[in-house]
């Protein structure tokens, strides 16, 4: 009498069935993408909770990001129903291990009220640190030893397990002296930064066996998915928890290992069966999700890369109308997004959902143009794993120095940037400023103007609000003299904004780089800076598309685990993909690792992949040609189908090997691609309107003005009066200059103030 199979065993196939049954012991689940891996994974821990095997708090399960563990809650509820609420251990590796060190952070060092340091506060640290062992920060940056203790903290390394000369040059070879200095101060300050919550968890398991087998006991079972983007901190701590029961089963793919930059290592894949002698390996080999096309040309691909583990994939999608991978080019990015706005359109209108349609970018300066393609189209999307292009921290400090210039009203975007990069303009000054400008009902810049020529504020504060105002005055005076967008390069430049991020050593540091000129590059777009303002202030005001159908925009890193109908693939360009940073750096390694992202990028798609490359982006103005990509020439003919744009554009050979030339793809006439859409011409007609709004806060520039000068120009104050300030007490009046008064203090001597900070006596 065997008990009936649940339904949802029943609906696995025979390898997956095997991996969800197999619930005792070590299991390594190495598959493809689309193969079932983490519906597996879901079915597993249900089938654990149906059988009584375990409770939900007894199950701990590790997701990559909270997103996914949001997902598979989700879907565990789908199965078993409300018992998933107990699952009080499925999340990331760092939110279990916060969790756990909160439990036991005594015995670290640490209070379990302890602060963890986002990335600010830790730079902030460190510079402190570098600061009081006589350093020099500006030659040894603190961004930079960052880079070096995280490196280090996700290889599980403590100060003293630090292979010797590991810091390079760093300080004179002093970054290992740094870590200890650094990670003292964090305890002193009961506080920890986000690597060192899985490293403490290493510390505590390591010095209190005890504890550690606690957690034996209390984690029946060990789930992990996304198991190949683990680093060796993650492994180890994985390693230590799976010695009590060994009941741990990982799923990942060796092919979409991304995260080589961040300290992943594949390998950890070939140590489990080290590490965890008798487990059983199971490979699934079906893929569910896409169809033979674009399972064909994914794997074609990928057999290009030469660190394989090697794997087989099959479909038996039966799919009469399956279309093979597309790939089109398109003269610029500009036009790629107009043509793949079309595209979707066109989609739609046959009925199918913006929710199934995806556009993956390699760089996230990309999604720019789509964007501004898509709000002219009123074509509602979302942009997952980050903040849309315009809401970036870089582009709205840019931002807010061009409101700054060409709107000298505009208090929040100065008050954005006035210390950014840092100045030593600190708040009490700014607050200063507010109080001020609040009290005379003009803007903080004027109010600004107005006390650098007192000594309310500190001479040092001083010193610095007047270099900047100087410099927003050069500024506006260029406004309209030169072109708009050599003029946003001057302000970042001289501003020291642009500086700030080229001496930032964070893995995202590039990346804000290249977000900002894109910036640039789209506002070549428009006629001024008026202009440009006024089409941002109406992209801004678009709210997201929380629960609406929208078209998801996203890094193809943060498309891991993902799947869609529809996949947009653009900006297939040597340089940008493979991204030219992947292989300066890390040469071969990084290019596989660029065609492993190319690989996770087409099997997000079920039934329709379409991929893109521009033969131009233009840079400063200039138009530059670029190469398609080669992993272009990588893809197989029989699943790809080039897609003629115009006459112009030449034959395309796909899978001829080594033979990308741009050549093929470059154009006689760039004007001669005519996308009149009615679209495009709505784009222009925004762009018109946008003069209106530009012109009203002029006028309120204006107004402000006069508000100043109405009250400027009379004080109630008399000569020899005697008045009472809040920071320098009583003093005499011995001047006066319109609202400025220079008082004789009696104990701060003589000094220039506004009247609206001193009172009658
Ligand atoms: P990735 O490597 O991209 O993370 P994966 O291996 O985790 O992929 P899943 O996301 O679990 O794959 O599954 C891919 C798709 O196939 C999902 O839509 C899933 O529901 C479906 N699927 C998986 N197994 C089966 C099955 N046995 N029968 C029907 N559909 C399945
Ligand atoms: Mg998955």
């Amino acid at each position: 009498g065997a008990k009936p199979i649940p339904d949802y065993v029943a609906r696995l196939n025979p390898e997956q069935r095997l991996a969800v049954e197999t619930t005792d012991g070590p299991v390594l689940v190495l598959a493809g993408a689309g193969t079932g891996k983490t519906r597996v994974l879901t079915t597993r821990i249900a089938h654990l909770l149906a059988t009584g095997k375990a409770h939900p708090s007894q199950i701990l399960a590790v997701t990559f990001t909270n997103k996914a563990a949001r997902e598979m809650r989700h879907r565990i509820g789908d199965l078993i129903g409300p018992s998933v609420e107990g699952m009080n251990w499925l999340g990331t590796f760092h939110s279990i291990g916060v969790k756990i060190l909160r439990r036991h952070a005594e015995l670290v060092g640490l209070k379990s009220s302890f602060t963890i340091l986002d990335t600010d506060d830790q730079i902030r640290l460190m510079k402190q640190v570098i600061q009081a062992e006589g350093i020099d920060e500006k030659r040894w940056p603190a961004k930079q030893l960052a880079a070096l203790i995280d490196g280090w903290k996700n290889r599980g390394l403590v100060p003293k397990d630090v292979p010797p000369g590991d810091g390079g040059s760093f300080a004179n070879g002093k970054a290992v002296k740094l870590y200890i200095a650094y990670q003292e101060r964090l305890k002193v300050l009961n506080a920890c930064d986000f690597g060192d919550l899985l490293l403490e968890n290493l510390r505590l398991f390591r010095e209190h066996p005890d504890v550690l087998k606690e957690y034996h006991q209390r984690f029946h079972y060990m789930l992990v998915d996304e198991y190949q983007d683990t680093n060796v901190a993650q492994y180890l701590w994985l390693r230590l928890l799976a010695q009590g029961r060994r009941n741990i089963c990982c799923v990942g793919d060796d092919d979409q290992s991304i995260y080589g930059w961040r300290g992943a290592e594949v390998d950890n894949i070939l140590r489990f069966e080290k590490d965890f002698p008798g487990a059983v390996v199971i490979r699934l080999e079906r893929n569910y999700r896409s169809t033979s096309h674009i399972l064909g040309a994914a794997s074609h691909l990928i057999a290009h890369n030469q660190g394989r583990l090697g794997k087989t994939l099959f479909t038996e999608a039966n799919d009469p109308d399956s279309v093979k991978v597309q790939v089109s080019s398109s003269w610029d990015s500009e036009e790629e997004a107009r043509a793949i706005g079309e595209k979707i359109e066109d989609l739609q209108r046959q009925g199918h959902r913006l929710n199934d349609m995806a556009i993956l970018v390699r760089a996230s300066f990309q999604m720019r143009s789509f964007e501004d393609r898509f709000i002219t189209l009123g074509l509602n999307y979302r942009v997952i794993g980050g903040p849309r292009f315009y809401e970036r921290q870089e582009i709205r400090d840019a931002l807010a120095y061009f409101r700054v210039v060409a709107q000298p009203a505009d208090d929040l975007a100065f008050e954005r940037i006035v210390n950014t990069p840092r100045r030593g303009i600190g708040d009490t000054s700014i607050k200063l400023l507010y109080d001020y400008g609040r009290s005379r009902g003009i803007p903080i810049t004027q109010a600004a103007e107005e006390l650098v020529q007192t000594e309310e504020v500190k001479a040092k504060t001083r010193t610095a609000l007047r270099d900047l105002m100087a410099s927003f005055e050069r500024w506006r005076g260029k406004l309209g003299t030169i072109k708009h967008t050599e003029l946003a390069e001057i302000i970042l430049d001289e501003s020291g904004y642009t500086e700030m991020w080229q001496q930032d050593r964070s893995a995202d540091a590039p990346g804000r780089l290249e977000n900002l000129k894109e910036l640039i590059r789209s506002m070549d777009e428009f006629e001024s800076m008026e202009g440009f303002l006024e089409h941002i202030a109406l992209v801004m005001d678009k709210d997201n598309a929380e629960n609406q159908d929208a078209v998801s925009i996203m890094t193809l890193h943060s498309a891991k685990g993902l799947e869609f109908e529809t996949v947009f693939l653009p900006g297939w360009e040597e340089g940008l993909f493979p991204h030219q940073r992947a292989l300066d750096e890390s040469g071969r390694a990084g290019l596989e690792e660029e065609r492993r992202l190319a690989y996770v990028g087409i099997t997000r798609a079920k039934k329709r992949a379409s991929i893109w490359f521009a033969s131009n982006r233009r840079i400063h103005g200039l138009w530059q040609s670029n190469v398609p990509s080669r992993f272009l020439d990588e893809l197989p003919e029989k699943h790809v189908d080039v897609v003629e744009q115009t006459s112009n554009y030449g034959g395309y050979n796909v899978g001829g090997v080594g033979n990308y030339g741009a050549s093929r793809f470059d154009r006689a006439d760039p004007f001669q691609n005519t996308y009149s859409t009615p679209g495009w011409q709505r784009a222009q007609a925004n762009r018109a309107a946008g003069a209106k709004p530009a012109a009203k806060s002029n006028t309120r520039l204006i107004e402000g003005e006069l508000i100043a000068k109405s009250t400027g120009s009379k004080s109630d104050y008399a000569i020899g009066e005697r008045v009472f300030h809040q920071k320098f007490g009583y003093g005499h009046i011995e001047d006066i200059e319109g609202n400025k008064l220079t008082v004789a203090f009696e104990k701060a001597g003589t000094k220039k103030v506004v009247d609206s900070f001193v009172s009658k006596n």
